[in-house]
């Protein structure tokens, strides 16, 4: 059985005498205390940007349990995490995976956690909102690209944009807030982003709008589908006043609100804005790797450290030797003549 601190309680041990391990602080001075964890590499859509059509899986034994994901989040939370965002792959389709909200949910009610948040692609929203609000999730993301049902087809191969919606209908009657993530892409949604954006404040939603990044290999060029954010913003100027709002949760998101709609809109722009600077996140992936930043290749294996020992000490250390190893930030290019993509994992891996 685990403390508060995620150590495992033993009798022999005075539980006061415990201190707690130090937070994990990288060389840059910046303080982790948000992390995001895939939970599963598998998704029901193939967006075009994310994924190609044939995509080959990890087998499943070598995903951590959902009890050993349980086990890692709290040894985070224990190390001064206050974030933990649930993300895949499409985190709803792992089998159990409401288990794992549940159990998070009791370091919200210690007030060790102030949020647990998922990003979804909605297809299994209408079927989990009631319980994820019941668990203490109170903030969703959803991904959606288009209004369009033919278009969202295209873009996510496989996906049916009613469900969706009904998934929306869910989530809003359960009490959740819910922020759309669009990426930008050329020709595909850059005339739409008006409608999406009345649409989403319509409903009470924020919207963010994301630079399409460079991550694993695809069925077509990047610098196709590559919309840098200042071009959709001032396209924007046309039809919105926009205002720079000091709005933040955590994220890399830069929020505007407004004035015609009293919405907020958020700009992710990794490729035209580097935001690394104020990086207070790490990545874990449902096999237990540690990414210190979604745009470089150097990772720690926690699986190992985990799985070695009941006590989480060697875990600690796997931790603290890998944030000592966080580089500065990522170093997107998106252009014609380069040809690779900046890290060879894609984005449902590494979790978005
Ligand atoms: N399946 C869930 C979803 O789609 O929301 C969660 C995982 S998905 C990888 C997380 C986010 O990453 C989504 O908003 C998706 O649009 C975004 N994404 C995927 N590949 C991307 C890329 N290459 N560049 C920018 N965003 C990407
Ligand atoms: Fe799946 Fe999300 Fe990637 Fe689309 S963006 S393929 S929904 S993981």
């Amino acid at each position: 059985m685990g403390d508060i601190y995620g150590m495992i309680l033993r009798p022999d041990i005075d539980a006061a005498t415990l201190v707690p391990p130090a937070p994990l602080v990288d060389p840059f001075g910046r303080a982790i205390s948000y992390i995001r964890v895939s939970v599963t590499d598998r998704c029901d859509f193939r967006c075009v940007y994310c994924m190609s059509e044939d995509m080959n899986f990890l087998p499943k034994g070598d995903l951590l349990t959902l009890e050993e994901l349980d086990r890692l989040c709290s040894a985070f939370v224990a190390k001064g995490t206050r974030k933990i965002r649930i993300t895949g792959g499409e985190p709803l389709v792992r089998r159990g995976i409401m288990t794992l909200f549940r159990s998070l949910s009791r370091h919200l009610g210690s007030g060790a956690l102030e949020e647990v948040t998922v990003t979804t692609n909605g297809s299994q929203l209408a079927k989990h909102a009631r319980e994820l609000a019941d668990c203490g999730v109170r903030r969703i993301n959803v991904s959606m690209d288009t209004l369009d049902p033919d278009k969202f087809r295209a873009i996510t191969r496989w996906g049916d944009l009613a469900k969706v919606m009904e998934g929306l209908d869910a989530a809003q009657a359960a009490g959740l807030d819910i922020k759309i993530n669009a990426v930008a892409l050329k020709g595909f949604n850059e005339a739409e982003a008006p409608e999406m954006i009345r649409w989403a404040h319509g409903r009470g939603m924020d919207l963010t709008f994301i630079e399409v990044m460079p991550l694993g290999e695809i069925d077509g060029a990047r610098v196709d589908q590559y919309l840098p954010l200042t071009q959709l913003r001032a396209q924007l100027l046309d039809q919105f006043t926009l205002t720079d709002s000091s709005y933040q949760t955590g994220g890399p998101a830069r929020y505007v609100t407004v004035k015609e709609t009293g919405g907020r809109l958020g700009f992710i722009t990794p490729l035209t804005h580097n935001f690394c600077e104020g990086c207070n996140r790490v990545r874990v992936t449902c096999t237990g790797t540690l990414y210190m930043c979604l745009g470089q290749e150097d990772a720690a294996d926690l699986r190992a450290p985990l799985r070695a020992s009941e006590s989480n000490e060697p875990l600690f250390k796997a931790m603290e030797e890998a944030i000592a190893r966080k580089p500065k930030g990522h170093d997107f290019v998106i252009d014609r003549t380069t040809r690779n993509p900046a890290v060879g994992r894609h984005m449902s891996v590494t979790g978005g």
